[in-house]
């Protein structure tokens, strides 16, 4: 088993800014109070990592040093600031513009209610967020920084919901910045939008994209000892519902073992490598004797990213949202839009793909079978089959729009299979996209998104936004709300936007 999952070392630094102007006695008060809210988000839990204070911030060179010390800390993922008392901007000015930690602005304020009775003028100057933090806001704002600001009393359970949303968003952004893919094979010749410039999603996203001959992997396949291969296929029988014709001593056990062999070569060249993400494709198979399928979905299944015919921004968008939905109820895997239901009354997407799902969004416990693959001119290759559970999940595809990128998230309804589909021998999952399927599909083809996604039922559009936020890339959202006439026109201001927004650069 992997250790890519492993994120319990990484750490939310918690700061308030103020000034020396109130005197000790003030500021040793905002620390009591932000202490208070720091341990009240570690006992609740709410946040996905621990939240660790940070002494107040009272002048420039203070401020400044923080931002050093955050940028230079590899466990910090993220600063949550809180203006307790008012904190002069123009102060923040030089450590706001080298902080590249994501950022939220967090507007609270220490006491939920105003004593009517007892408040004077010493309480109002300690409890002023409602006019400090409009400075920060504005210095934000001014500088152009990307950040999120969450409002309201820090007890209240919707301020930790945000904070949390934007703290896996944070997380999956480390992801983002550390992510080293490997692309065994180039990309499916003539597609487009699988392709992309792989310089401009470094500089963007922080990925690694370095690509390998299948040779290599071929070489560590046929490197799997009997041992591992009898191991993994015991696991298999214990974990699955393997058919039997696959099982210990049937008939086709040899192409199982074939697949446990592809599973453990594919698994040590990722590990080697430091990897967290892969691409294979069927136009590239040389020396292999399946198509990876099954070990491709266990893959996926212990979080790496993952995606079909060398699509590389897929399979790091599978990885990332993996990241960021870690330890949620509900699963995140590569997906495709294959099929339409096209019933007015009913209308449908069937999503699947060739073999590769994640089982993570299995309703059911997966039956592994081989079947006949009608591409790639090999053995037929061992895969998982299953139904999907029915609930709220979203869609999302990053496309290089050449000068930029577009993250582009659908909102849908997962839906329980309607009828048995027993000719059908791959994971597959069917949804109702919002607003409804012929305005989401037409927004989806303006806004030119790819047919390969990643999607996930345990995040939301909120999770997304906030990593968009992040990247400083446009988010453009397909939901309840859409309307076809006021999307294109979203869409064209944004190409206006980014232009300027970017300038010459990336
Ligand atoms: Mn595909």
């Amino acid at each position: 088993m992997s250790d890519i999952n492993k994120f319990a070392h990484l750490e939310i630094w918690f700061v308030t800014g103020s000034q020396h102007l109130y005197g000790p006695e003030a500021l040793k008060k905002v620390d009591e109070h932000a202490k208070v809210l720091v341990d009240s988000f570690n006992a609740a839990g709410s946040l996905p990592h621990k939240v660790v204070f940070k002494p107040v911030l009272k002048s420039s060179a203070e401020i400044t040093q923080f931002a050093i010390d955050a940028n230079s800390c590899p466990n910090c993922v993220g600063i949550v600031a809180w203006m307790h008392t008012f904190s002069p901007a123009k102060m923040w000015i030089e450590g706001l513009q080298i902080l590249r930690k994501p950022l939220a602005d967090l507007h609270t304020q220490f006491n939920r209610d105003i004593p009517w009775e007892s408040i004077d003028m010493d309480f109002m100057n300690l409890n002023q967020t409602a006019h400090g933090g409009r400075e920060f806001g504005h210095i934000g704002a001014r500088l152009r920084l990307p950040r999120k600001a969450v409002v309201g009393h820090w007890e209240d359970k919707e301020v930790h919901e945000r904070l949390a949303a934007w703290a896996r968003a944070a997380r999956g952004w480390y992801a983002s910045r550390t992510l080293k893919l490997a692309r065994i094979g180039d990309n499916m010749r003539h597609v487009s939008v699988t392709e992309g410039d792989k310089v401009s999603a470094q500089i963007r996203f922080g990925w690694e994209v370095n690509t390998f001959g299948v040779g290599d992997l071929v070489a560590k396949v046929n490197a799997a000892t009997d041992a591992q291969v009898d191991a993994l296929c015991a696991l298999y029988e214990k974990n699955y519902r393997v058919a039997p014709e696959l099982q210990k001593g049937a008939a086709r056990h040899q192409s199982l073992r074939d697949s446990a062999a592809i599973e453990i070569g594919l698994r040590a060249l990722l590990e080697e490598g430091g990897f967290t993400a892969f691409t294979t494709t069927f136009e590239d198979l040389h020396g292999m004797k399946q198509l990876p399928g099954l070990a491709v979905q266990r893959l996926m299944e212990d979080g790496y990213g993952f995606s079909g015919e060398g699509d590389w921004k897929t399979a790091a968008l599978v990885r990332i949202m993996k990241v960021m939905a870690h330890g949620l109820k509900g699963g995140t895997t590569f997906m495709e839009d294959y099929t339409y239901h096209l019933d007015p009354a009913n209308p449908l997407i069937l999503g699947a793909h060739m073999l590769e799902i994640c089982p993570s969004i299995a309703s059911e416990v997966p039956k592994i079978e081989i079947h006949a693959l009608g591409i790639g001119g090999k053995e037929d290759p061992c895969r998982m089959v299953f139904d999907c559970a029915a609930g709220k999940a979203v869609n999302g595809s990053i496309i290089d729009l050449g000068s930029r990128h577009r993250f582009l998230v659908n909102e849908v309804e997962c839906v329980a299979p309607q009828q048995p589909l027993p000719k059908l021998p791959v994971a597959r999952v069917l949804w109702k996209p919002l607003p409804d399927l012929k305005t989401a599909t037409a927004a989806w083809i303006y806004a030119g998104g790819a047919h390969h996604t990643a999607l996930s039922y345990a995040l939301t559009s909120e999770h997304l936004e906030d990593l968009a936020e992040m990247a400083k890339i446009e988010l453009s959202v397909i939901d309840e709300d859409t309307r076809l006439r006021c999307y294109k026109t979203e869409l064209r201001l944004a190409d206006l936007y980014y232009h300027l927004a970017q300038g010459i650069q990336g």
